[in-house]
């Protein structure tokens, strides 16, 4: 993908998904840290579901150590890999108490610091909550962003490399949530909607296989 197709896809993206937020539902810094921990290979639609009940009582990590890992495991348990999900939350929320005071940290490195929290995680809290300029790649930024050919990367890391350098930095919270919204919508892992895609001309898959 050229410069030209680069701005022009990136230009439809804005224009198609001005105002893309994520799906998930949260009102703090905890409560979005535990719902993104929860969104490992899960839909958010069924996080959502699991949050409406598990924050009805456990919404700060004091509250969430009152129960046990077996109490947690019931809660979460739809939302598939719960045994793991359900020590990290507890190992997580232990962490933000005796180390961060509470609170969610804002720093990187610290966020990184947390059970269960890798780098797609700490970059989605760090763009969404802190409203910092951060690009997490999930499985659909991955899928999207390298048949687009905004990156051409065999993992999300160096994924999220190449689109911080094809992608303004201003553009980068947006961007991640605009890719996102396009690999839910249109360009589907398995059968990618192209004939109705706004960027099928600029992008390189569709040229490629069209010849
Ligand atoms: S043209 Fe097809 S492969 Fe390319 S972004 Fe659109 S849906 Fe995805």
């Amino acid at each position: 993908m050229d410069k030209q197709a680069r701005e022009k896809a990136l230009k439809i993206l804005s224009e198609v998904y001005a105002g893309a937020r994520p799906a998930l539902h949260y009102k703090t810094a905890y409560e979005l840290l535990i719902a993104v921990i929860l969104s490992a290979q899960c839909t958010d639609e069924r996080v959502n579901k699991v949050t409406a009940e598990l924050f009805k009582e456990h919404t700060t990590p004091e509250a969430m150590l009152t129960l046990s890992r077996e109490e947690l495991e019931r809660y979460i348990f739809s939302c598939g890999l719960y045994k793991s999900k359900a020590a990290h939350i507890l190992s997580a929320s232990r962490d933000i108490v005796e180390k961060f005071g509470g609170s969610v940290p804002e720093g990187f490195a610290e966020l990184k610091s947390l059970a269960g929290v890798g780098q797609k995680t700490a970059n989605v809290v760090s763009s969404v909550w802190f409203d910092k300029d951060a690009i997490a790649v999930d499985t659909h930024v991955f899928r999207v962003s390298n048949r687009l050919g905004l990156a051409h990367a065999d993992t999300p890391l160096k994924t999220e490399e190449q689109l911080k350098e094809a992608i303004p930095q201003k553009n980068w919270s947006d961007a991640h949530h605009w890719l996102i919204w396009h690999g839910r919508k249109i360009c589907r892992a398995q059968k990618p909607d192209c004939g109705v895609c706004p960027l099928r001309d600029c992008c390189d898959r569709y040229i490629k296989e069209r010849g």
